[in-house]
């Protein structure tokens, strides 16, 4: 299977668009754990991922490659799809 990417010019997250259509100016991305659960600010951030807050993909920050995604947060914030 093709590893997937976000689109964006790989430099800039302000241009980084989920291939769900999400953006930064739409829901946004949130720092998040290996399995995507969204870390607190405070928080260390360990795992260095991002998670797409209107599709659950998990993205890494540093390739913009979809490496998983969150199912549960699919389910909290998909109910319209
Ligand atoms: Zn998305």
């Amino acid at each position: 299977m093709e590893n997937e990417y976000i689109l964006s010019n790989q430099s800039d997250w302000d241009t980084a668009e989920c291939i769900c259509g999400n953006h930064a100016f739409g829901d946004g991305f949130c720092p998040c754990d290996a399995v995507g659960n969204q870390i607190t600010p405070e928080a260390e951030w360990i795992a260095g991922l991002v998670v797409c807050l209107a599709c659950g993909r998990i993205i890494d920050p540093g390739t913009f490659e979809i490496v998983g995604r969150n199912k549960k947060l699919v389910g909290v914030w998909f109910e319209a799809e």
